[in-house]
């Protein structure tokens, strides 16, 4: 005979509650899900946990292997009483029956798995889920802006994917045992969701902006996840940013730089005018002082770099007077010194 009793590591003493906790805790071990060479001692550990949780068989099979309870707590007395009546009520009715131990069938045996699962993963997962209150999840998103939008600010709408508890099933995936037609048994429900962000003036690339509560959604009560959007500033060939100084590549032709001149160069919110001296090189800075960008009561400058750009699109008369401009140009060698300099 199969010691059911040390199957389940527990004794002839240990209550109805023990013995499940005892019987949770080897399946959970053992089971084949699990633990792949678990089959044989799942298989016992329900065997046994299928007898002495019915408290009948129970009785049978203490009577007829000899177990006997050693000692009770006071509480227990009742219990004791009723079991004993039970124990001699049973020996009236089998007095000469062989008893055979109690095997189960492989379909009793896989039965017993599905119950098994029915009642830990499903009963007992949603139990908890439903009475715990859980925190949404944060949702995270990107927005890109330009350059223009990081100094200005905007405003932007954007679409957040929310998944939320399904309304038919309450999120337990099953409906009087057949899966839910609203969510096809997962529970969940997505939900695009309008949500205008403000970006604020003066934003850093790589910003996060936090909007409380727009996350996902929480469960049995608890509270929403947030919604976390990471500001991306697109690149712009022209324009950087060094701290609160903004650095702004600006083409000027030819003969502005020879002649200088009174350039405007269009900036973010307006225009800006720029004196070029005469004979002004390709790649001097002229700074702006005041008009970078103004971020916790600082403020930055605009470095302008100019550089001698070459219109695309050149006259015929133009390159004649360049071809002038070359023959009565002196002589004198631009790189003569380079390496002197
Ligand atoms: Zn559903």
């Amino acid at each position: 005979m199969k010691n059911y009793y040390s199957i389940l590591g527990v004794t002839p003493d240990s209550s109805d509650a023990e013995i499940k906790s005892a019987y949770r805790k080897l399946a959970r071990k053992f089971h084949p899900d699990v633990n792949p060479y678990g089959t044989d001692q799942f298989k016992d550990i329900t065997e046994a946990y299928e007898v002495l949780s019915d408290a009948k068989k129970r009785i049978q099979y203490d009577t007829i292997n000899g177990f006997f309870k050693s000692s009770y707590k006071e509480n227990k007395q009742q219990q004791h009483t009723s079991s004993q009546k039970a124990q001699s009520e049973y020996k009236k009715q089998t007095s000469s029956k062989t008893y055979t131990e109690p095997k189960m069938s492989k379909e009793d045996f896989s039965k017993k798995i599905n119950e098994f699962f029915d009642e830990f993963s499903t009963k007992s997962k949603q139990k908890k889920a439903e009475q715990i209150p859980k925190r949404g999840s944060d949702l995270f998103e990107e927005i890109s802006i330009t350059l223009k939008e990081a100094l200005a600010g905007a405003e932007r709408i954007i679409n957040v994917v929310h998944s939320s508890e399904c309304p038919k099933c309450k999120g337990r995936k099953f409906i009087n045992g057949s899966i839910c037609s609203e969510c096809k048994g997962s529970g969940e429900k997505s939900e695009h969701r309008k949500i205008t962000v403000n970006i604020p003036k003066n934003v850093k690339n790589g910003t996060k902006l936090r909007i409380v509560g727009e996350g996902e959604y929480g469960k049995s009560g608890g509270k929403n996840g947030d919604l976390y959007i990471k500001i991306k500033i697109q690149p712009n060939n022209r324009i950087s940013f060094d701290e609160n100084n903004i650095i702004y590549n600006v083409p000027i032709t030819p003969f502005e730089a020879v002649l200088g001149a009174n350039i405007t160069i269009p900036s973010f919110d307006s225009r800006l005018s720029l004196k070029i001296p005469p004979k002004t090189h390709s790649g001097q800075k002229f700074r702006l002082a005041g008009q970078g960008v103004k971020r916790n009561g600082n403020s930055g400058d605009m470095i302008i770099i100019v550089h001698i750009e070459i219109p695309c699109s050149l006259s015929d008369d133009e390159i004649r007077l360049y071809e002038k401009l070359k023959k009565i140009s002196s002589n004198n060698n631009i790189r003569e010194n380079l390496l002197n300099e």
